[in-house]
């Protein structure tokens, strides 16, 4: 939970303020990519006053650490993003606003979690031209720990495998 009292916005349409956060949020993360539990998200947002409740908006930053999609190797890169959020007084069932509590405070994780997952990258890699793993002995192709003969696709020229370049000359 990242509570924020906002009674003195809600008397007073037009009204805005910004809110610092500045908290490590837990359970963020899927298979490949997560947020640290001791990285903190930090955020620098800006709470409006307007007739339908409070909008939320601001940038928000932090690290997530990857697991490339091609190699495993694990990685750390920051993300900056950018989040506009209505937190509704009266939300209609199933609609995808967040709620404003009738005690007149937001929370702000559930956005901060939406909006980070949201940008997970579906297959991080660890830089674009990752070589990956070799699919044969599982040496990682960008330490050129894998020695393995290049594959020979079409049994045909299987036989051109016996051929030592020495004949050749
Ligand atoms: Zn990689
Ligand atoms: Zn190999």
């Amino acid at each position: 939970m990242i509570q924020v009292d906002v009674r003195d916005l809600v008397e007073h349409p037009g009204a805005s303020r910004t809110v610092h956060v500045d908290e490590p949020v837990e359970g963020l993360g899927l298979e490949l990519a997560e947020v640290p539990a001791d990285a903190p998200i930090e955020a620098e947002l800006l709470l409006e006053s307007v007739v339908e409740g409070i909008l939320v908006s601001g940038p928000l930053q932090g690290s997530m650490r990857f697991s490339c999609a091609r190699c495993l190797k694990t990685f750390e890169r920051p993300f900056d993003l950018q989040v506009s959020e209505l937190f509704a007084a009266e939300t209609d069932p199933g609609a995808d606003e967040y709620e404003l509590g009738p005690e007149g405070s937001i929370d702000l994780e559930p956005m901060v979690r939406d909006a980070v997952m949201l940008s997970i990258p579906f297959s991080p890699l660890c830089k674009p031209d990752c070589l990956g793993l070799c699919e044969r002995c599982g040496g990682d192709r960008n330490l050129g720990e894998c020695t393995c003969p290049p594959e020979v696709a079409d049994p045909r020229w299987a036989v051109l495998g016996d051929i030592r370049f020495e004949d050749l000359t």
